[in-house]
């Protein structure tokens, strides 16, 4: 754990202490399927069934810190897969709120978590590509299988200083981060290139 904290997450420049305390707490080898176990900490994503994959420990991390998350903040997630993403936001900020269209990967994902004691992660089933409404707005939304477009639902979830981060496209696709400046215009800035599951529409 130390070294892949070392060598694959603060080489590569992520900086921010609750980030890398969160995933120092959070054992990944808990949320990837028994026969992978010994991959846990491995510099790729993983299978986790149903043709969808735990994030590389690298892209969990990144997306973590472009969200400038603090601690009070209410964050939605969309894509919560095996629940991992989840548990290193619940580490960082007060509730985590996470939408999944795969309604057995939401049953497997709230056992993980409830059974890990996390009592500030709501998940439910649906499209994200509307969001969570009743829960809106958002401090932060990070959205972890590509759409081709923005779905405009998710920035109107936003909060006036809130934070998007979206994969974004088909073969090629980039980590996007929606912000707001001090004349409340939507700011696009382009991270990285990424290559996440396809968002279902
Ligand atoms: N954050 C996850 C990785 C998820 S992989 C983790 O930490 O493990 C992407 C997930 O997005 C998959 O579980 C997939 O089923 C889900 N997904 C795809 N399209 C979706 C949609 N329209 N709404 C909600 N979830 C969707």
């Amino acid at each position: 754990m130390e070294a892949m904290i070392r060598k694959q997450l603060i080489a590569r420049g992520i900086k921010d202490t609750n980030v890398l305390n969160a995933i120092r707490k959070v054992k990944r080898e808990l949320f990837v399927p028994e026969n992978l176990q010994s991959e846990a900490y491995a510099d790729k994503p993983l299978n986790i069934g149903y043709n969808q994959t735990i994030s590389q420990p690298y892209i969990v991390a990144f997306m973590t810190e472009a969200a400038s998350l603090s601690k009070n903040d209410k964050v939605l997630e969309i894509g919560t897969g095996s629940g991992y993403q989840s548990a290193i936001l619940a580490e960082i900020v007060k509730e985590v709120f996470s939408v999944e269209i795969i309604s057995s990967l939401v049953e497997q994902a709230k056992n993980k978590l409830s059974h890990l004691n996390y009592k500030n992660i709501q998940i439910k089933s649906g499209d994200g590509n509307q969001g969570w409404k009743e829960h809106a707005p958002y401090d932060a939304i990070l959205v972890t299988a590509a759409p081709e477009q923005v779905p405009k639902a998710l920035i109107d979830q936003l909060k006036k200083n809130g934070r998007l981060i979206i994969p974004v496209g088909t073969q090629n696709q980039n980590l996007i981060k929606y912000s707001f400046n001090e004349n409340q215009e939507l700011v696009k800035e382009t991270l990285l290139p990424v290559r996440f599951v396809p968002m279902v529409s």
